[in-house]
């Protein structure tokens, strides 16, 4: 496997969405910021755990990358081409190779197909195999996530939504992608299958060489499957670095309130750790002032902040962050 190429560029991306007031004329009342200005790369082979919370923006970026959203500017460099304004038409390749695991298990497979139908799909859009040699590919792919054969023919209703979510991920698979961004993917499971599913993804990218954007709402998540992990605040990237060194040495305020909120298992350490309480309002990602968007909850806020917007910068090798106190 080539690693440390990148296989995905992303590069001052910016997704908004545009507020209608309502009314007889329907006028444009603003932006909804989602995605602002985000650059980062994902090297073949890796995986780039994105974390922040709820209506950060990374569901959307997620979304962008795979061209479910028009993005509104910056550029998506996939192995080297540039697919931001492609067609849909040309972006037909590109599916076959960017593929995306959903959040919900249960809103995300079609209830009136059946399991063969739902994994197929892909399988008949792109060509790959017809007949028989499609059957034993469905097969092949429900052994893969740990499904039965005999599953093939029934519904989603009659699965637990950890198997419902093996559906969606044999779903994906069927294309043979290089690339998947699993949009948080083990959110909704329960906690003793979250670890079964991330187990069985970093399987399958062993033994298929695959690419991952991995997205979460928490750091811990995020921890065992990342090689590099970035961060994000409102539509703004705000830290980015080896997933070892965020949690070793987290630089950003926002990443380090995040990481304090992760428990200890030793009883000892836990009590130790000293919770940062995040304080002040959440900003509105519609139509945001200059300066960090961070600066409402930030403990070290200073008067450059409300003013100056901080660049994601290397602080140190490999390691990026935005904010004005970090030099
Ligand atoms: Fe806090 Fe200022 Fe850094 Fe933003 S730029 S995180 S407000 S210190």
């Amino acid at each position: 496997m080539e690693q440390n190429r990148p296989l995905l560029e992303i590069k001052n991306l910016k997704k908004y969405f545009t507020i209608e007031s309502g009314g007889f004329f329907n006028r444009k009342s603003g932006n909804l910021t989602a995605v602002d200005d985000v650059t980062f790369h994902i090297n073949k082979g890796e995986t780039f755990g994105l974390v922040g919370e709820s209506g950060c923006g990374k569901s959307t970026l997620g979304r962008s990358i795979v061209r479910l959203y028009q993005p509104t500017g910056g550029n998506i460099i996939y192995d080297g081409e540039d697919i931001t304004n492609i067609s849909q038409h040309e972006m037909m390749k590109y599916r076959k190779r960017l593929q995306m695991i959903f959040q919900d298990p249960y809103a995300s497979l079609n209830s009136r197909l059946t399991v063969s139908e739902i994994v197929g799909e892909g399988i008949e859009t792109h060509n790959l195999y017809t007949g028989q040699e499609k059957l034993d590919k469905i097969y092949e792919l429900l052994t893969t996530v740990g499904l039965k054969k005999e599953h093939a023919s029934r519904y989603p209703h009659e699965f637990s939504g950890g198997q419902r979510q093996r559906i969606g991920i044999a779903r994906a698979l069927a294309v043979e992608p290089e690339l998947v961004v699993c949009d948080e993917p083990i959110s909704a499971l329960d906690v003793s299958i979250q670890a079964q599913v991330v187990n069985m993804l970093e399987d399958l990218q062993d033994n298929m060489g695959l690419t991952y954007l991995f997205i979460a709402h928490d750091l811990s998540m995020v921890k065992h499957i990342s090689d590099r992990i970035g961060v994000m605040y409102l539509g703004k990237m705000m830290e980015i670095t080896e997933s070892n060194e965020l949690y070793r040495k987290p630089l950003h305020p926002y990443t380090q309130a995040l990481l304090s909120s992760i428990p200890i298992p030793d009883p000892k350490k836990n009590k130790e750790n000293k919770r940062i309480i995040l304080q002040g309002d959440v900003k509105s990602p519609i139509d945001p002032p200059e300066g960090c968007r961070f600066a409402s909850r930030c403990r070290y806020v200073m008067d450059i902040c409300r003013e100056v917007t901080p660049e994601l910068r290397e602080v140190e090798p490999s390691h990026f962050v935005a904010c004005h106190l970090v030099k």
